[in-house]
């Protein structure tokens, strides 16, 4: 009888292990679990805290080289798309979104929720559902923390640059490393694994917020055919986050596997056209402005912002790196 009762009680021991196993591990794939999962763990050097200081540091850096979009409408538009995303994620940051103008197809979020949205973005997608997916993805790279521990990573790697971190001067060194935009790469430029945890998430945080999770794949499939029919007019898509055929892939079935199918989902908002029309006629407005005056000057940068050039200190200057995300610039 002794032995007898001893056995099943290891292996109620042993099962009840692996189910708070599974447990733990389908959380992850569980969007009913979306906020109550510790997505950002990980090793990381700075507090939450100090991730937001050092995001807002990098965003007065953005807004200070760039231009934002004022026109209040697309900027209401764009930032009430984006949070209702956020409520619909595991970020424990608050949110601070805002349209640059730029035609690039990019968006990049910054360590502690500071996240820019480029014109060119919104003008690309078809439908609302489409640039949900993206900043979605985005969103989930601030969730996760990728960036903050990206560059824990690196600083461990590097031990030169530890100290600088401890004194607070990681901004210092990273203007030194990245004389452009004074943004460091490591902060916006992500392992393949980030990458794939920030598609897993961002799929999961659009379906949350009721939109068609297909659209993030679409979105990317278009583009990737628009750049096979004209060969460098879209180089630039997605610098900051190249979407290769292995992540569309993996989207593709992460979509089967883990989003059950909901009867009607969100595509797209009479909004979202309404805001793109009046995007393009900002950018078309513009164009018929510089014809026009051929005095204008159509490069819109800062000769005194000394983004042109890389000087890594051995005194030759390096043209602009490809994987820098490119910005309009105040005039
Ligand atoms: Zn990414």
């Amino acid at each position: 009888m002794k032995r007898l009762s001893a056995v099943p009680v290891a292996m109620l021991a042993a099962l009840s292990l692996l189910a708070t196993a599974s447990q733990a591990k389908d959380k992850k794939k569980d969007p009913d679990e979306i906020g109550n999962r510790d997505v950002g763990k990980g090793v990381n050097f700075y507090s939450l805290e100090k991730e937001i200081a050092l995001g807002k540091q990098l965003a007065q850096e953005v807004e200070r080289e760039a231009k934002i979009v004022d026109d209040p409408v697309i900027a209401e538009y764009v930032n009430r798309v984006g949070q209702n995303l956020v409520r619909n994620s595991d970020a424990k940051v608050p949110f601070t979104i805002k349209v640059l103008d730029s035609e690039e197809v990019n968006a990049f979020a910054l360590p502690g929720g500071f996240f820019f949205v480029n014109s060119g973005l919104v003008l690309k997608a078809d439908n609302e559902a489409e640039l949900a997916g993206v900043m979605a993805h985005e969103i989930a790279h601030v969730a996760a923390r990728h960036g903050t521990r990206q560059a824990t990573r690196g600083a461990i790697i590097n031990y030169a640059s530890i100290p600088l971190i401890f004194m607070g001067g990681w901004t210092g060194y990273a203007i030194r490393q990245g004389a452009g935009l004074a943004i460091p790469m490591g902060f916006l430029t992500f392992s393949r694994g980030f990458e794939r945890e920030a598609d897993f998430l961002g799929l999961q945080y659009m379906y949350k917020a009721g939109y068609d999770p297909t659209a993030f794949v679409d979105f990317f499939e278009k583009i990737e055919s628009m750049e096979k029919k004209k060969p460098g007019t879209m180089a630039k898509v997605f610098s900051t986050h190249p979407m290769t055929e292995d992540r569309i892939q993996a989207s593709q079935k992460e979509i089967q596997a883990v989003l059950k199918a909901k009867p009607e989902y969100v595509v797209s908002t009479s909004e979202f056209s309404d805001v793109k029309a009046r995007l393009a006629s900002l950018h078309n407005r513009r164009k018929v402005d510089a014809d026009k005056d051929a005095t204008r000057p159509t490069l819109r940068r800062n000769p005194n912002a000394g983004g042109t050039t890389t000087d890594d200190g051995d005194g030759q200057a390096k043209p602009d790196q490809d994987e820098r995300p490119t910005l309009k610039r105040r005039e």
